[in-house]
């Protein structure tokens, strides 16, 4: 499948499409995920235009798994998760459902059922808030 410009994350890239963002940088975005499995899923977005994890190069895997730690260090600071799980899925197969490569950040609370996607939409508002707890994590550590 060769990538296309227009799948969602790569419209919230380019500011074509609002989202809660959490880090904005040179190399990655994060932002919470529209339809989080437990509050505080973040999405970790590598700039560069990969459909997949087969197609990003070294040096920009290098930085999407350093962002990736840093992003869930500090969704654990802000939310306290008794868990937490890093997913990738890649490929349709593997459910994957937006084909612009990313990592969840996926805090997980007790007695909560385990899953890779959820099925209602989160409050914008809470989003947000959100992000924001996540940010100041972020700018403070
Ligand atoms: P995948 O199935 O590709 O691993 O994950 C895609 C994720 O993107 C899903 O968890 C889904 O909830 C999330 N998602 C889909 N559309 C949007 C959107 O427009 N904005 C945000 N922030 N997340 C989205």
């Amino acid at each position: 499948m060769a990538y296309d410009p227009d799948n969602i994350f790569a419209k919230i890239l380019r500011g074509e499409a609002d989202a809660a963002i959490v880090l904005d940088e040179k190399h990655c975005v994060a932002f919470m995920d529209v339809m989080p499995q437990s509050p505080g899923h973040t999405l970790v977005v590598p700039r560069q235009p990969a459909e997949n994890l087969f197609d990003l190069d070294a040096d920009a895997w290098t930085e999407l798994m350093a962002t990736t730690r840093r992003v869930a260090h500090a969704v654990q600071a802000a939310f306290e998760p008794a868990g937490m799980m890093l997913m990738q899925l890649n490929g349709p197969d593997a459910g994957q459902t937006v084909f612009h490569l990313h990592f969840h950040v996926v805090p997980r609370y007790p007695g909560e059922g385990l899953a890779f996607h959820a099925r209602s939409m989160a409050d914008p508002a809470e989003l947000q808030e959100h992000a924001a707890r996540i940010r100041a994590e972020l700018t403070s550590g």
